[in-house]
């Protein structure tokens, strides 16, 4: 239990007994200056320097906080909103003088401000029946490094940052949804990046607000860099992402084709994830209107709505659905500033109520498909910030959560053929952690977060280690 409104006397250590936190510390640093000699030690005698250089440490700090008389109190404080080192030291019950001594030492290594809401710091104090003595501290500073001071043998206070040795590996996410998406990868390790990947790689597939509920599946496998908590410090490639909507489930491979700068998305067929025409042109939207027969919100009566209405905040940013030409940008009436866009086989798209245009979105300019063509707004006649998107065909609108155009992009024979090759490396990686996962015996419907080391794709291993 932590305390956030006063120190909580955790228990003290009986003497003799290792002090964990800054053992593993130790433990780390040691193994840390053992990695440079990689390749000439055998795992044994790596395996037996290791357990020495950690008695070894554990005997220096425990030394060096217990030469003198009194017993080790180990106090937890949460950090609470604005709060910085120093007071937090005070409300761990520091004596004022040896807090400040204590965060001279600090000083030079950590700014005391930078500290985050909810961090926990474990504080130590030495008490011999009368007043309680500051004898040390240990925290994480960031994520992968921790912060220790403690007192040495001449009393003074000694801070020192241990940097955490990070492990790459290939993570997979298995998870029910079940507050949204978001909550489901972000609690499985997954960082905002994939979840935004997730989001293009679907944009032509699924309308997140409507198709996506409780229960659904979701499946990602992605290179990530955790620390020895296991916690992900950052993530390289995505690989693969699945989606089980309703028992519709999709699922794309990462895929670099030769001589392309950036990667793109494939289903096992190796048919491209990008469609002719994107079904939601706009990122974090809520579709708030459908195509179809409704009441008009200003004039009243009964009208078919001939497009898809997005509600999303003003300056949001809309994507061209495909690449094509721009046929009209500019004040249209009700439409308010209006861009309409040419495609080929008869296809045209429309955006409505922009706040204003993308940067050089004018009549005759190419654009490509995602490229910003505007931002929400609510010009011409509308009840508030939202997108109007109209799909037409040979000038009739169509609905289009309907559309089923057939995608551009595909992979020549060669590139399918590698393709294949980075597929089945994938998929084997997912049956690996499915078969760890089902060895731990997790439990349904839990996000399940399995790691195998393996080797990375292309670039990930930069600067393995900080
Ligand atoms: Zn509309």
């Amino acid at each position: 239990m932590i305390a956030g409104s006063g120190p909580m006397v955790l228990g003290s250590w009986p003497r003799g007994l290792r002090w964990p936190a800054l053992a593993v510390a130790a433990a780390a640093v040691g193994l840390w200056a053992l990695g440079g000699f990689a390749g000439t030690v055998s795992p044994e005698l790596r395996a037996r320097l290791a357990a020495e250089a950690e008695a070894q440490a554990i005997v220096a700090e425990h030394l060096a906080f217990t030469g003198d008389v009194g017993v080790p109190e180990e106090r937890e404080v949460q950090v609470a909103s604005g709060e910085t080192l120093a007071m937090a030291l005070n409300k761990a019950g520091a004596n004022p003088s040896e807090a400040n001594a204590l965060l001279n030492s600090v000083s030079n290594i950590f700014d005391g401000r930078r500290l985050r809401r909810d961090q926990i710091l474990k504080v130590y104090f030495e008490s011999n029946g009368a007043e309680a003595r500051l004898t040390g501290l240990a925290f994480r500073s960031e994520p992968g490094a921790a912060i220790t001071v403690n007192r040495t043998f001449d009393g003074q206070f000694r801070a020192r940052q241990v940097m955490m040795p990070l492990t790459f590996e290939v993570a997979r996410i298995a998870a029910r949804v079940e507050k949204s998406l978001y909550d489901s990868a972000i609690a499985g390790g997954a960082t905002e990046k994939e979840v935004r990947q997730l989001a293009d790689i679907f944009a032509y597939d699924i309308d997140f607000q409507r198709d996506i509920h409780p229960g659904d599946a979701l499946e990602l496998v992605f290179e990530r860099f955790r620390d020895d908590e296991g916690r992900t410090v950052k993530t390289e490639n995505l690989l693969f992402v699945s989606l089980d909507a309703r028992g519709a489930a999709k699922s794309f491979y990462r895929f670099k084709r030769e001589g392309e700068a950036t990667a793109d998305w494939y289903d096992a067929n190796g048919k491209s994830a990008r469609k002719f025409l994107m079904k939601t042109p706009i990122n974090g939207a809520r579709l708030s209107s459908g195509f179809g027969l409704r009441r008009h919100p200003i004039l009243g009566y009964s009208a078919l709505h001939k497009g898809t209405d997005f509600a999303a905040p003003t300056g949001t940013p809309i994507m061209a659905a495909g690449d094509g030409v721009v046929v009209k940008a500019g004040y249209n009436g009700g439409y308010g500033n209006y861009v309409r866009i040419r495609h080929s086989d008869g296809y045209e798209t429309a955006y409505a109520h922009m706040s204003r245009f993308g940067r050089g979105v004018r009549p005759g300019v190419r654009v490509s498909q995602q490229q910003v063509i505007g931002y929400v707004g609510s010009t011409g006649r509308s009840t508030g910030p939202h997108l109007h998107y109209e799909v037409l065909l040979r000038g009739q609108q169509i609905n289009p959560m309907r559309l089923r155009v057939p995608t551009g992009r595909n992979l020549s024979a060669t590139e399918l053929a590698a393709f294949k090759i980075e597929r089945d490396r994938i998929d084997a990686l997912r049956v690996a952690h499915q078969r760890e996962a089902e060895l731990r015996g997790a439990p349904r419907g839990q996000a399940i977060v399995t790691a195998a080391s393996a080797v990375p794709s292309d670039g990930a291993i930069r600067g393995g280690f900080r």
